[in-house]
């Protein structure tokens, strides 16, 4: 991997000269080095975005932009299989799910490809006036330059559903990765320059969040900041970013509940449940990793997933079949150990997992980990993990299930399974969540919102809620001619 950031079209050397380890949490094996960015390199690249803006950019049209996107996700395609390997080493998912990942980042820069084209023709609407003297128009335009700041669960997805939106808008942007899987960001630098993306609209500087992602967020020449994270970063985003008024989105944590009713069928139910907490690891920020059970089935419901969960297998996620992956770091893998030995401790009793599988000596590997009957005030139930763990508890009934779900600071997802129908609508209304997931969970599409509320962030991404993030609206009236105003008595 190159040790060089993307700024203004050139690959160059970061301003420290210094480098950061790549490590494969399958192994825990360095496998190659990337540079170090600082705030040198971010006033470097805010000034090529902010050049590039100025320049033809800002007044390309949406199809001169979509033409770059579907270039864009043309390339994607083409090298699926490189870049889903690349994740993998990178983040340790399995490589099905990295495939996946991979063929939904092409399709998110498709699905903006023809949103920059229908801007075009939607970007100036006529606004009604009471004063017939006045015409008024609100003109629809790119915000400026973006800052796109990225986690690494899903390290070119994320930065799809900033970039491909961004671009659309018209914005020029400059994008950091997350310091634990950056090398598919820099693959993206690399697929923009070969499809001839103007310099200095897309900008990749790699590095810490305090060298790279704090200067960005407080950059005054920064017109955006659209942040994926933690709800503790976040804040500090927000801080940041409030010194210049500068607009901020996040797409932060969440402890998602998944309510599973007495009526369904305990096969599909079971079958969502893993889907919702063992899928890239349980490290997906909607995980429905609270597990609400109606009383009735709750023995025999817990008994089928504890022995599913059981057969996962688990190791590499270059080796055919895996289904679970190593977490993504060392600092991730004790973060999760040491909820899990606090919650030994306070004596929550276990169903399965809470360890380290036993064939495996080496990697950032934990097995898929069920907890019994959580009381609600542990932490387990009330703070995002961000691993293969699940807590369960059951509850009575429709209302005791409501209050329960919607008793947390987060609000990003909510999952019910159900064959009432009648309940399905119920609960879809009465749950406090961005998403409400009816008898699935995860499902997520680039034409549907995605974000949450509470602690678990402001605004919206994915479908044209994404694009809005990327524009501002500007009012433009003129007085006809031949009118008069006549208030000073004059003219
Ligand atoms: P994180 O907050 O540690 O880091 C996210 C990014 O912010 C990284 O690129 C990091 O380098 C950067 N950063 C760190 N400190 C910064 C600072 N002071 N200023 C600016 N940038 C800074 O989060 P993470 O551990 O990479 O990701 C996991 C979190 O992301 C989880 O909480 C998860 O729920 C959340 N997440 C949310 C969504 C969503 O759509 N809501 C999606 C994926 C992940």
């Amino acid at each position: 991997m190159r040790e060089e950031i993307y700024i203004g079209g050139q690959w160059c050397r970061p301003s420290s000269g210094g480098s950061l380890p790549i490590i494969n949490p399958a192994t825990e094996e360095k496998i190659g080095s990337f540079a170090a960015g600082n705030a040198e390199d971010i006033e470097r690249a805010v000034s090529a975005a902010t050049k590039a803006f100025h320049g033809s950019w800002g007044h390309t049209s949406g199809r001169e932009r979509a033409c770059f996107l579907e270039q864009i996700a043309q390339v994607i395609e083409r090298e699926q299989e490189h870049l889903a390997r690349l994740e993998v080493l990178d983040n340790g998912k399995p490589l099905a799910e990295a495939l996946w990942d991979i063929e939904d980042t092409a399709g998110c820069f498709r699905y903006y490809a023809g949103l920059a084209r229908e801007l075009e023709e939607g970007c100036v609407s006529p606004v009604e006036l009471p004063d017939p003297r006045f015409q008024s128009q609100a003109v629809r335009e790119p915000a400026g330059v973006a800052g796109l700041i990225i986690p690494w669960n899903y390290p070119m997805l994320m930065a799809a559903w900033k970039v491909a939106p961004a671009l659309a808008a018209g914005c020029a942007m400059v994008l950091k990765p997350s310091e634990l899987t950056s090398m598919t960001a820099l693959e993206l630098a690399r697929i923009a320059h070969q499809v001839h993306l103007p310099a200095g609209v897309l900008n990749v500087v790699t590095g810490t969040g305090l060298e790279v992602g704090a200067p960005l967020c407080r950059h005054q020449d920064v017109q955006k900041v659209a942040f994926t994270g933690s709800v503790e970063t976040g804040r500090a985003v927000m801080k940041a970013a409030a010194e210049n008024i500068t607009p901020v989105s996040l797409e932060l944590g969440g402890k998602s509940p998944i309510l599973v009713f007495d009526d369904v069928d305990l096969d599909t139910a079971v079958e969502w449940i893993m889907f919702g907490i063992f899928w890239n690891k349980g490290e997906v920020c909607s995980a429905t990793s609270r597990l609400l059970v109606q009383q009735g089935i709750y023995e025999p419901l817990m008994k089928k997933l504890v022995d599913a969960a059981e057969k996962l297998r688990i190791g590499d996620g270059l080796t055919e079949g895996i289904q679970l992956g190593p977490l993504v770091s060392q600092g991730q893998y004790e973060k999760v150990s040491a909820y899990l030995q606090r919650a030994k401790a306070q004596g929550l009793k276990l169903l399965t997992g809470g360890v380290r599988p036993a064939h495996l000596s080496k990697g950032y590997f934990l097995a898929p980990t069920i907890f019994d009957q959580v009381p609600e005030d542990s932490e387990i139930w009330r703070e995002e993990i961000f691993g293969p763990v699940l807590a369960a508890r059951t509850f009575e009934d429709e209302l005791d299930a409501i209050g329960q779900a919607n008793k947390s600071r987060f609000g990003l997802a909510a999952a019910v399974m159900t064959q009432d129908e009648d309940r399905l609508l119920r609960m879809a209304r009465a749950l406090r969540a961005g998403i409400v997931w009816l008898n699935c969970s995860q499902p997520t599409f680039c034409e549907a919102p995605w974000g949450g509320r509470g602690l678990s962030g402001i605004g919206r991404e994915l479908g044209p809620w994404g694009l809005e993030n990327y524009l501002e609206t500007k009012q433009v009236t003129r007085f006809r001619d031949g009118e008069k105003l006549g208030w000073y008595g004059i003219g």
